[in-house]
C-alpha cells in the first residue's frame, strides 16, 4: 500500500546540540552555508508561519538535513536544540517547501475532502502536503524548546489547522487537513514510529492544548 510506504517513514527530528547561542547561527559547520544565503520564497513562507507560530523569529531553510536515515524512512524536518534558550533555526527537505509553496498557491488543491478518486493520486499529494504543514508545526514547536518527540507531534497535529490557515486555507479545510493527517499518518505512528506516538494524545489528554474544547485535533 503506497500509503503505508510512505507514512511508515515520516519523521520530523529534534536533535540536542551543545550550544549556548539561542541565535541563527549554525550549530552545525555543514549548516553554515545554508544560514548564510538568503531565504528564498519558499523559506520564506516557512518562516513568516513558524514565527506567527512561535511568537519568535526562527529561520528556516530548504536543504539537506545532514543526517543519516535509516532505509526506507523518510525525515522531513529537523531542528537543532540548543543546550539554552530556543532554537534559531530549521531545515525543511526541498520537497516539504515545494508543497507549501504550491499550498499556499491553491490551497484548495490539498482539500482532502476533494480527494474522492484514489486512484489519481490525490491521496499521495494530499498526504504530502498534510506532511508539510505538519513538519512545519511540528518543528515550531521544538524551536519553542520541547524536545519529547510524542508531546512535538501531538502538538503540531494540533497546530496544522493553524499553518493551513496562515498559508490561506479556510478553517473548515484546515480542519479537515488536521483530521485526514489524524487518521491517515498519526495513526500508523504507533507501529511504525512509536516515539511520536502517545496514547496522551487525544481529546482530554495529557497533551490537549485545547482541554476545553472537545474538537480534535483541531
Ligand atoms: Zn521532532
Amino acid at each position: 500500500m503506497r500509503l503505508r510506504v510512505l507514512l511508515v517513514a515520516v519523521l520530523a527530528a529534534g536533535v540536542a546540540a551543545a550550544s549556548a547561542h539561542a541565535s541563527a547561527r549554525p550549530l552545525r559547520a555543514s549548516d553554515a552555508a545554508l544560514l548564510k544565503r538568503p531565504p528564498t520564497p519558499e523559506e520564506m513562507i516557512a518562516q513568516n508561519v513558524a514565527a506567527r507560530l512561535t511568537r519568535l523569529h526562527p529561520e528556516v531553510r530548504c536543504g539537506p538535513l545532514g543526517i543519516s536515515v535509516p532505509a526506507g524512512a523518510l525525515v522531513t524536518g529537523i531542528t537543532l536544540i540548543p543546550s539554552h534558550g530556543p532554537a534559531g533555526y530549521f531545515l525543511l527537505l526541498p520537497e516539504m517547501c515545494n508543497y507549501l509553496a504550491w499550498f499556499r498557491e491553491d490551497p484548495l488543491r490539498y482539500d482532502p475532502s476533494a480527494c474522492t478518486d484514489s486512484e489519481s493520486g490525490c491521496e499521495k499529494t494530499d498526504e504530502l502536503a498534510a506532511l508539510a504543514l505538519a513538519t512545519v508545526s511540528h518543528e515550531s514547536y521544538h524551536v519553542l524548546g520541547y524536545r519529547n518527540e510524542a508531546q512535538v507531534e501531538c502538538y503540531g497535529v494540533q497546530s496544522i489547522w493553524f499553518v493551513a490557515t496562515s498559508l490561506g486555507a479556510s478553517v473548515a479545510e484546515g480542519q479537515r487537513i488536521a483530521q485526514f493527517y489524524w487518521t491517515h499518518i498519526y495513526a500508523e505512528r504507533e507501529k511504525a514510529t512509536p516515539a511520536y506516538w502517545s496514547p496522551e494524545c487525544r481529546d482530554g489528554g495529557k497533551y490537549d492544548l485545547r482541554p476545553k474544547s472537545h474538537s480534535w485535533p483541531s
